[in-house]
């Protein structure tokens, strides 16, 4: 008999696992409080890349593995309309983040990840209505092979998958409760419905830490909040995703840019809100950058709420002595979502643990150990 797995939450990460498993042949039932793909996956700039800071070497190709898992299924479900592959454009305005920079490229040449510096001149090629402003010629770093998921709609096909096979969706009902017997999840109860199980899966994002305490069990997730914002269809032609300085952007499709920053997120107040001036700074941002494309209006402004283990990797399996709550808990969730539905498949139905998986695993003692204070 296959085995009845529960996955409480249908952002991009529950709603990837749970296709993978019910194509592997699993009884799964995924069950999201709200709607599918409307929390953290519906406000993230959702770039795939393996050029941002993936230390160690064994994350980084982690990293290069989700790139390529995307690529595949971007093969098998045609028309892949989440799938966006675009070239990522990045230069600093500081020598000390110039430096940074430089170093970045190098350690990517070294992982072979690939990557050129590219002239204002042939930036100029590339995306014409880009003005970077004042940056050191040969100093602005592209890198081909990167791009942008349309996170939306990447979760409705991976539910699509689920269905297709068998799978359930059950959305509106929160799980409220984990009936737990000799240290193992027994059942979930969720409304007025209760769901015999052989294993749940954690994938309730910055909620994560909830679902688990429903078992008792304690996670060390922080969270941290973001701003991203959506223009107006906007005239321009840019293709790429871009970091500036300031200013993080990309294509939205319909026409539309979505525009992020550091110093925007630091703008996110308590209880979510954000000030007018931090939207307007980022859309005068967006012009400076896109002198072309004239004045741009926000069409949409969202905070999303990052679940982010304290190291930075991705937390996976059980811990606190419930062995069949299965915890997934990640940044980059996006990027990482298709490849960690395919590595925890592996593991729950045939035993396989995935690379690196002791960097991991979340019951790892020495993972969240407090650092010994120095005398
Ligand atoms: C501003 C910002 C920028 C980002 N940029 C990137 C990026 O460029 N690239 C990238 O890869 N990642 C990025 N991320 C991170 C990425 O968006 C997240 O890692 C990812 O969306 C997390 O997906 P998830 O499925 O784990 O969580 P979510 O999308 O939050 O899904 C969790 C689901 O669980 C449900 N839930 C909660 N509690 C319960 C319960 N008790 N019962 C049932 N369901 C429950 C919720 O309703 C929700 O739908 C960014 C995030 C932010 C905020």
């Amino acid at each position: 008999m296959q085995p009845r797995i529960v996955i409480a939450g249908a952002g991009v990460v529950g709603a990837s696992i749970g296709a993978e498993l019910a194509e592997a042949g699993a009884d799964v039932t995924v069950i999201d409080a709200g709607r599918p793909g409307r929390g953290t996956s519906s406000a993230t700039f959702a770039w795939i890349n393996a050029s941002a800071d993936k230390e160690p070497t064994a994350y980084h190709e982690l990293n290069v593995a989700a790139m390529d898992a995307h690529r595949r299924l971007a093969q098998r479900t045609r028309p892949a309309t989440w799938y966006h592959p675009a070239a990522n454009l990045q230069w600093a305005d500081a020598a000390d983040d110039l430096a940074r920079l430089t170093k970045k490229v190098e350690r990517r040449r070294e992982l072979d990840y690939p990557v050129e510096w590219v002239s204002r001149r042939r930036l100029a090629d590339l995306e014409p209505d880009l003005d970077p402003g004042d940056v050191a010629d040969d100093r602005i770093a592209r890198f081909p092979e990167e791009g942008w998921i349309d996170t939306p709609v990447l979760v409705a096909t991976q539910l699509q998958r689920l269905r297709a096979v068998g799978g359930h969706l059950l959305t509106g009902t929160a799980v409220e409760a984990l009936e737990v017997d000799a240290g193992a999840v027994t059942g979930v109860v969720a409304g007025a419905d209760r769901l015999p199980v052989d294993v749940v899966i954690n994938c309730a994002g910055p909620e994560a830490d909830g679902v688990a305490s429903l078992a008792g069990v304690e996670l060390p997730l922080r969270t941290s909040a973001g701003l991203i914002v959506t223009t107006g269809p906007a005239v321009t032609s840019l293709a790429s995703v871009v970091h500036a300085p300031r200013l993080h952007l990309r294509p939205e499709g319909g026409g539309r840019l979505m525009l992020a920053s550091a110093a925007a997120d630091a703008g996110v107040q308590a209880g979510y809100t954000v000030a007018r001036d931090v939207v307007a700074e980022l859309l005068a941002d967006a012009a400076r950058l896109l002198p072309a494309a004239g004045d741009l209006d926000a069409e949409d402004v969202r905070v999303g709420v990052r679940p982010l283990p304290p190291d930075g990797l991705p937390m996976l399996g059980p811990t606190g002595g419930v062995d069949n709550l299965y915890h997934v808990v990640t940044h980059s969730g996006v990027l990482l979502s298709v490849r960690l539905g395919e590595l925890v498949t592996r593991h729950l139905l045939s035993g396989e643990e995935p690379p690196d998986f002791g960097l991991y695993r979340i019951d790892d003692p020495a993972r969240f150990a407090p650092s010994p204070t120095a005398i």
